[in-house]
């Protein structure tokens, strides 16, 4: 979906600052596929999603033949389409292994 013209905020109820990135992962039923969202989130925000998308993304059931990868942090780019985000993996090393 192409972001729309307003800024974009953060998904954390009350936060009320821009979003930066996207947690998303990849999910596909073998035919299709699309990022499934997780959160749009200010930098202070994204560890908090990050965490919390990955525990999400482990307990969710899946239809045989469907994959959801496990979420990663997409860089916002407006007007870009999902799949033409650059991916931050830097970024998810570091947070996860905050965390270990
Ligand atoms: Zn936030």
């Amino acid at each position: 979906m192409p972001m729309p013209p307003y800024p974009v905020l953060c998904t954390t109820p009350a936060c009320g600052r821009p979003a930066v990135y996207k947690v998303a992962a990849r999910w596909s039923d073998g035919i299709t596929s699309e990022l499934k969202t997780y959160a749009l989130s200010c930098p202070d925000c994204l560890s908090a999603w990050f965490h919390h998308s990955r525990h999400e993304q482990a307990r969710c059931r899946r239809a045989p033949g469907e994959i959801l990868e496990p979420p990663g942090i997409y860089l916002l780019i407006r007007g870009e389409r999902d799949r033409g985000l650059p991916r931050l993996e830097d970024l998810e090393r570091e947070l996860l292994s905050d965390r270990p």
